[in-house]
């Protein structure tokens, strides 16, 4: 029986076979999942560049938190654990302290006097 489509080379293992369907790009099942576990695994190592030093801040601070809703930490003390002041994820105008806040997440700080931060949580 002759087949529809001409033969193809499969995108992810380069080797040559007859495609079934007119928009086949792998030789089987097996090359196709390769194929996009490769390219997600690329993604996401590309994204945990920015994602990890967030991630760690956030664990930090909740660390500080250690189920309160507000604690006030020495700047020296912070920057002793590693936080980074210019890194969060987004900033909130809070109007009850007519302050921004820096936000990771749902952990919150914003400088209370010129050592201390205050880390607070909407949880
Ligand atoms: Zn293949």
């Amino acid at each position: 029986m002759k087949n529809k489509f001409e033969n193809r080379i499969c995108s992810y293992c380069e080797v040559e076979f007859l495609p079934k369907r007119s928009n086949q790009k792998f030789c089987t099942s097996a090359c196709r999942t390769a194929y996009h576990n490769k390219r997600n695994n690329a993604k996401r190592k590309e994204l945990a560049k920015f994602f990890k030093p967030i991630e760690k801040q956030y664990y930090a601070l909740l660390g500080l938190l250690n189920g309160k809703k507000e604690v006030t930490v020495h700047k020296e003390y912070l920057r002793g654990i590693g936080v980074n002041f210019s890194l969060f994820t987004h900033i909130h105008f809070n109007e009850k302290i007519n302050k921004n806040c820096y936000a990771l997440h749902t952990v919150h700080y914003y400088k209370v006097d010129k050592e201390h931060y205050k880390i607070c949580t909407n949880d």
